[in-house]
């Protein structure tokens, strides 16, 4: 009887333990063929990528599209990143335990997970109040506690927190904003893809050392506008 017990328990647990995260496979391959496929190969942004439950993440009526090489609508005319642009602008902004993010964008909360999962605490701003309430839920019921999530434009970014060593913005807009270059820590990076906010536009980069700016302009992408709450 005793035995009978213990087998059931362990293979209660092994169906437990293999129904927590039926998308495990699919998170694996997608790493594999779209993002290192692809020339990323920082250990913490692949870690990462492979360990946050993207399928959390999406509406729950297209979970079986989550892992695939594109990126998704979540509602409100907002979407989640393609992975391979969520890793490629986590890989840029060089996290590691010690820094400090700021995200503009929060959408889904995914690309603010993965961040979270190296540096030590993500501040996240999100203009459709909707969207940042849901994504708050979503991140503490995941448990990211050192994800600091708040409704507003993140034109201005969060002053009280700043310097940042990082800053990614996950919106498009024609400028880069002035009080996000100013609230970039010294050796600090910014992401954000800056050209026309309707068509497409470039992903750039810019660096701050010893008060100096620099702009790398990397690769095309098309981003949702950028948006500014009416005042
Ligand atoms: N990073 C998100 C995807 C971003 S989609 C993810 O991982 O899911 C871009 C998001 O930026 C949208 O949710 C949009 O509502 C938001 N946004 C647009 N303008 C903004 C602004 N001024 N401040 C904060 N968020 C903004």
């Amino acid at each position: 009887m005793r035995l009978f017990a213990l087998i059931f328990l362990s293979f209660s647990g092994w169906i437990f333990h293999n129904q927590k995260d039926p998308f495990e496979t699919a998170r694996l391959k997608m790493v594999e063929d779209q993002i290192i496929a692809r020339g990323i190969s920082d250990p913490a942004t692949l870690k990462a990528m492979r360990k946050v439950p993207r399928h959390l993440f999406v509406p729950a009526a297209s979970i079986s599209e989550a892992y695939t090489d594109g990126p998704m609508i979540i509602g409100y005319g907002q979407t989640i990143s393609q992975p391979f642009i969520v890793a490629y602008m986590t890989e840029l902004s060089q996290p590691e335990r010690g820094k400090k993010a700021l995200e503009i964008g929060t959408g889904s909360g995914y690309q603010a997970a993965v961040l979270a999962e190296i540096v030590d605490t993500v501040y996240t701003i999100e203009i459709v109040p909707e969207l940042a309430r849901e994504s708050a839920d979503r991140l503490t019921r995941l448990g990211y506690k050192n994800i600091v999530p708040k409704y507003g434009d993140g034109y201005k970014g969060w002053p009280e927190h700043a310097p940042f060593d990082i800053i990614l913005v996950t919106a498009a807009a024609d400028h880069i904003p002035q009080p996000l270059i100013d609230q970039l820590a010294e050796g600090g990076r910014l992401v954000m893809p800056v050209g026309n906010p309707a068509t497409v536009q470039e992903l750039i980069l810019v660096t701050k050392r010893k008060g100096k700016i620099t702009e790398t302009r990397l690769v095309p992408v098309r981003f949702v506008p950028l948006r500014r709450l009416k005042k």
